[in-house]
């Protein structure tokens, strides 16, 4: 058996009290006051950076397209794109939350640029 570090995922000895790695007090983790999946630090900035990615990748795709002169009807892509953060913004991590918004307002001015350019040009 060993005990999952709430603060940063370190699995640490039975006996332990204390995370060996950052020294936070370790809990038994009662079922029901606790999130199933604990994010480190680490995965959250992962997550994040990957949720930028997928996000302007999506929301920009038909401005890009666009630019490349091939005028494929594609701004619908741009939706998928407000996927990600709409799910992000009711993350329960306050940091996530606040990158969420971040991607939510990237992706919306590509999906209204990649409209633009599809009606009015
Ligand atoms: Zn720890």
């Amino acid at each position: 058996m060993v005990r999952i570090c709430k603060n940063c995922g370190y699995n640490n000895e039975d006996s332990y009290n204390y995370c060996a790695k950052c020294g936070t007090q370790l809990t038994d983790n009662v079922i029901g006051t606790e999130m199933p999946i604990q994010f480190s630090e680490e995965s959250k900035t992962r997550l994040i950076i990957i949720s930028y990615i997928i996000t302007i990748i999506l929301s920009w795709g038909g401005v890009v397209v666009y630019l490349l002169r091939a005028k494929y009807a594609v701004g619908y892509l741009g939706f998928f794109g407000a996927f990600m953060p709409f799910y992000l913004i009711q993350a329960p991590d306050k940091r996530i939350r606040k990158h969420g918004y971040i991607m939510l307002l990237i992706s919306l001015v590509g999906i209204a640029l990649s409209f633009y350019l599809l009606f009015y040009n």
